[in-house]
């Protein structure tokens, strides 16, 4: 009778010294072969040198390594890097490297696919097929890492789960793989290098709060009225933004970290004087800063940026009140690797 294998990363390290006790062997085992997992990042028992050849044996009867592999990389005139990730049932998702003078930004996936609908998004186009598990996040950053070594002669500096998926609707496993990724075992990043991006689940925004998480918080608003962001932002319709304001103002009580809100201006959605008004008052409830975004156009043309003075004018007006605001390039755009891209298209 065959016996179905773990995923022998689904294990903690407690666990898997218990694995070694309880096999007649020492739990220390379970140390090296932790470390051969996550920090040596390897790819099958025999990679394992310094454990003996019956014991690996008996940990591939008992287990498997789901192991990601970049099955394509590509790299943009300006040094974006994006990679198709294979995962371990054949599915697909993206990351990407991104580069600038001081910092190499790596830009995670969280889910293969999207359930949320946003109208501007070509992920919105592919349906949420699963959740990712956290060593499929864990990896997706590992290989950027390599690649920030291997091209910009760098270690990673920052993460931003601004990949495929809501993040927020994967919100355990999202954790586990930041806990991994802080840790002295993974990259030990500090969190502060670390931002989720959502585009607004109040419950679980009230959640991280309560969990004390150390990592960024940025909210992809687009539009602070609610009429607006739901003709955009369909599930809008269901977490309404008083619901997202209050959530909002409890992360904010809690962890005093300031929140960053994402936003892009388009032609005849968000370009009026009330659409403005409205995001100032927005802003007027926690401490936070504002990242207009360029739109990276998706096939249809359903929706165009707004031109550079309508820009201006939401600039001034939060700037008159003090609010900062930070105008983003694209990156990549030339391998569809920017921000609403992500559509597995190779
Ligand atoms: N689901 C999460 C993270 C993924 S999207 C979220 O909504 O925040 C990452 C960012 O890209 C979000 O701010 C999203 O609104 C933005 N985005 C999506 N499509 C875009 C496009 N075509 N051009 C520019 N930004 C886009």
């Amino acid at each position: 009778m065959s016996v179905k294998k773990k995923d022998i990363r689904a294990l903690s390290k407690d666990q898997l010294r218990f694995f070694f006790e309880e096999s007649g062997d020492k739990a220390f085992r379970g140390n090296q072969v932790y470390e051969w997992l996550w920090s040596k990042g390897a790819h099958s028992f025999d990679d394992m040198t310094n454990i003996a050849k019956a014991t690996r044996k008996t940990l591939e009867e008992n287990f498997v390594i789901n192991h990601i592999r970049v099955d394509q990389m590509q790299r943009s005139t300006d040094g974006t890097i994006k990679n198709a990730v294979r995962l371990h049932d054949g599915l697909i998702v993206e990351s990407v490297l991104i580069p600038t003078p001081t910092r190499t930004t790596a830009c995670v996936s969280s889910q293969v696919g999207c359930s949320l609908d946003c109208k501007f998004c070509a992920t919105a186009r592919l349906k949420r097929m699963r959740n990712l598990n956290p060593d499929e996040i864990y990896d997706q950053v590992m290989a950027i890492d390599k690649e920030s070594r291997l091209y910009y002669n760098r270690p990673l500096s920052n993460i931003v789960f601004m990949g495929m998926g809501e993040p927020l609707m994967n919100y355990k496993n999202v954790i586990k793989a930041i806990d991994k990724i802080t840790s002295p075992e993974g990259l030990a990043m500090s969190p502060k290098r670390i931002t989720v991006s959502t585009s607004g689940v109040p419950k679980i925004i009230k959640k991280m709060a309560d969990d004390e998480v150390k990592f960024k918080l940025a909210v992809s608003l687009h539009s602070a009225i609610d009429e607006v962001r739901t003709s955009i932002m369909p599930f809008n319709e269901t977490f309404p933004l008083q619901d997202l304001k209050e959530a909002i103002e409890y992360w904010y009580e809690k962890t005093k970290s300031r929140v960053t809100y994402e936003y892009v201006v388009w032609d005849g959605i968000n370009d009026r004087k009330e659409d403005i008004n409205a995001l100032v008052r927005f802003c007027s409830y926690v401490p936070c800063k504002v990242n207009l975004i360029e739109y990276n156009p998706i096939d249809d043309g359903m929706f165009q940026q707004a031109p550079n003075r309508v820009i201006e004018d939401y600039i001034n007006a939060l700037e008159q009140k003090n609010i900062i605001v930070n105008v983003r390039r694209s990156r990549g755009k030339d391998i569809d690797a920017a921000c609403g891209q992500l559509a597995n298209k190779t």
